[in-house]
């Protein structure tokens, strides 16, 4: 039997233990006695009071919330650093057994095998109120019951974006739109005036755009490129060089004319016959092509027929 007072034997040592290590010294047996038998097995036997009302499995007896079973207690797990204990009792109306652990996460017992729990749980949530024992509340989750906590916190997270930035930013856009309406007259009258002036601008370059377009038989349709300093250096550049190159050519012709003039006095070369040849044959084709259409509109005309081809 475990010493519940406080009687202290007078050979004890605390030196050597606990007062119950000294007792089972002295008694041979361990100190929690015969609940202790299973101890090697990890099993400690302790009156364990039914937390609720079952159905045994195997006689199908109701036993009511309070009977005290001499149960089996075992550590069998762990959530987080809170041991898990199952309590294995054997009915005491049949040779049944049945087996309950605690569920440190909800913090109730729960039946494992051997019986049914009845449920008599009452439920705040099918009540109208707000789940907060008993059900795995999951805040992340969209459909899970709103925490009325959570809500407010919520509720006080939006007031204060309201009233930190997105009033402020209302009133400043408020301003602003005042400020704009205020006179719109005159600012019509900015905006017109310089309306005006880039009109002005825009009309001359069309005008100097049709010039060159004119000057060079330009379609009216095509857009040219705006002037600006760059380019203009450019094209000087390319105009001086295209300048030198056609006075260079100019030299080169006017050293020419008697190399010509020797050419003149040789006999043709094969090459030269073969383009006049080629060149009457061209004659040639083109009139024979051109008799054709002739017949052929005049046929088409007059006989009404299909226009020889
Ligand atoms: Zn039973």
């Amino acid at each position: 039997m475990q010493g519940f007072n406080k009687y202290y034997p007078p050979d004890y040592d605390p030196s050597q233990g606990s007062l119950n290590k000294a007792r089972g010294k002295r008694s041979g047996k361990h100190a929690l006695g015969d609940r202790a038998r299973k101890l090697d097995q990890g099993i400690l036997i302790t009156r364990f009071e039914l937390p609720f009302n079952i159905w045994c499995d195997t006689c199908h007896n109701h036993i009511g919330m309070g009977v005290r079973y001499n149960a089996e207690k075992k550590k069998i797990g762990a959530y987080y650093s809170t041991p898990i204990f199952s309590f294995r009792c054997k009915c005491h109306l049949c040779d049944g057994w049945f087996e309950i652990q605690t569920d440190p996460k909800n913090t109730r017992y729960v039946v494992v095998s051997g019986a049914r729990q009845k449920d008599e749980n009452w439920d705040p949530e099918e009540n109208g109120g707000f789940a907060v024992h008993g059900k795995i509340i999951d805040t992340e989750r969209a459909d899970a019951p709103l925490d009325p906590l959570v809500a407010l916190e919520k509720k006080a997270v939006a007031s204060k974006n309201m009233n930190e930035v997105q009033i402020p930013r209302l009133e400043s856009l408020q301003s602003i739109s005042e400020q704009y309406n205020a006179d719109p007259y005159s600012l019509s009258l900015k905006a017109r005036k310089q309306f005006r002036l880039e009109k002005k601008v825009e009309q001359s370059k069309r005008k100097a755009d049709d010039l060159i377009k004119d000057r060079y038989g330009l379609p009216t349709s095509l857009s040219l490129l705006e002037d600006d300093d760059e380019m203009v250096q450019e094209a000087k550049q390319k105009w001086m060089k295209g300048k030198e190159e056609i006075q260079r050519n100019q030299n080169l012709r006017d050293l020419r004319p008697r190399r010509l003039a020797m050419d003149r006095l040789s006999i043709p070369t094969p090459s030269s016959r073969r383009i006049v040849s080629q060149s009457k044959e061209q004659t040639l084709a083109s009139l024979k092509a051109r008799i054709l259409v002739n017949t052929a509109r005049k046929s088409y005309s007059f006989g009404g027929g299909q226009p020889i081809s």
